[in-house]
């Protein structure tokens, strides 16, 4: 079948093809948007999710089927489209008989129509604005050249690295998914090894799409100024992306900063706990800094469990359906797979796995190598067997709430 998006959409709706949206999450809502202002009936959109939790549940008022029935459709009357970050893990699923896309061409061709659509309409309890939606789609873009990279074995594109200037927070919240509410001293990010250690980083992979910038409450680290005109250095990575809480105003240094090194700002609205939300968006407007200002959603995935010595098929399972699998976290020095296990190892090395991290600047030579295999082959993780999971199954909590202890970890 063509590539081309207007031919596939002709297709689509001459021959009345199943199109059989594989990943019920938040592309895919944006997606059967597009589909349906495109004229595809609902009649005609089979949602696939292999979570399942999500098998008989609606969204965006379709049943989500379990993954394992897409052999029950005939493969010469549907069309696959793989909506959501993990191409690899559904390509591996799914037939060879069957015509698989990625949702990039058909998004790209008619994403101008989407300020017509009611992006806000459905069922997702947040907003999300273009510059939102856009985001997203990179970075599923970005899985996919990451998944035609791997299989050709030559570039290594990331996603995103999430940089953790420092452990120290502005609020306490007990929930805190990395792990905030855990420690008792916390430090300040070394700047000499932030700066090696990014530079490392950048001088060894292609391109990394999102340099995020967060803690705790980045602000508060007094050199973020220094560290954004710094990484002005490298040309391999897309956006600068700094997550604050809404409690600081930066000093006219930072703000220059920011402009300068051309970063977006990501404001969490805790509503009263973000004390200096309206100063802060009024001043990101002035300097003509693009911001975007969200109320979360928490899920009970903030807290470490005891160990739950679970069989290696069910840390596979909480592994794969896990939505922070593959946020890269550097933190004082060391890359880990993700913001739990890289806050858990730090906190105690009670729960340290020398395999789920590498100090980048201890492998000259090999440490792409080391970040390729970090990213890539990992089936699970020792921390996910102290860890909820971060999926759709994992319940909803308030948000932000706030506790005056430290928190202990379980012995
Ligand atoms: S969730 Fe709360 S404690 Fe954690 S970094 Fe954000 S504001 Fe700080
Ligand atoms: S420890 Fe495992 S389950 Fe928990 S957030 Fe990290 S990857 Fe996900």
């Amino acid at each position: 079948m063509s590539n081309n998006p207007f031919e596939i959409m002709d297709k689509v709706k001459n021959e009345k093809l199943n199109v059989i949206l594989y990943g019920a999450g938040i592309q895919c809502r944006t997606f059967i948007s597009l589909l349906r202002f495109k004229g595809v009936l609902d009649e005609q959109i089979i949602l696939l999710d292999s979570n399942e939790s999500k098998t008989g549940r609606k969204f965006e008022k379709i049943k989500i089927l379990n993954s394992n029935k897409i052999n029950k459709f005939d493969p010469s009357k549907s069309i696959v489209f793989i909506t959501c970050c993990f191409p690899a893990q559904i390509l591996a699923s799914v037939k060879n008989d069957f015509n698989v896309y990625s949702i990039i061409p058909i998004y790209n061709q008619f994403k101008s129509f989407l300020p017509e659509i009611e992006i806000n309409n459905g069922e997702l309890k947040y907003e999300r604005n273009i510059g939102d939606i856009t985001r997203e789609f990179i970075l599923y873009d970005t899985e996919f050249n990451n998944l035609y990279s791997s299989i050709e074995n030559k570039n290594l594109r990331l996603k995103s690295i999430d940089a953790v200037v420092t452990e120290g927070c502005s609020l306490k919240c007990k929930n805190c998914s990395n792990l905030m509410q855990y420690y008792e001293k916390p430090q300040m990010a070394d700047y000499e090894l932030l700066i090696s250690s990014t530079d490392t980083i950048l001088s060894n992979v292609d391109f990394v799409f999102e340099w995020r910038i967060l803690g705790g409450e980045p602000f508060i680290f007094r050199n973020l100024d220094k560290y954004l005109l710094h990484l002005k250095k490298h040309s391999n990575f897309g956006n600068i992306i700094i997550y604050t809480n809404g409690t600081i105003l930066p000093k006219q240094s930072l703000i220059n900063a920011i402009k300068e090194s051309n970063s977006i700002v990501d404001i969490s609205n805790y509503g009263p706990h973000s004390r200096k939300l309206h100063e802060l968006t009024k001043c990101l407007e002035e300097n003509n800094i693009p911001f975007a200002c969200k109320e979360p959603e928490w899920t009970d995935s903030g807290r470490v469990t005891p160990t739950q010595n679970l069989p290696q098929n069910q840390l596979e399972e909480r592994f794969f359906n896990c939505c922070t699998k593959d946020v890269l976290t550097l933190l004082h020095g060391f890359l880990y797979r993700c913001p739990f296990s890289a806050n858990l190892m730090n906190l105690s090395d009670h729960y340290l796995n020398e395999s789920d991290r590498v100090f980048v600047n201890n492998f000259p030579g090999v440490v792409r190598e080391k970040i390729k295999s970090l990213y890539r082959e990992k089936a699970f993780l020792s921390a996910c067997d102290n860890c909820n999971g971060r999926d759709y199954t994992v319940p909803l909590i308030p948000v932000a709430e706030q506790t005056r202890e430290i928190l202990k970890l379980p012995t």
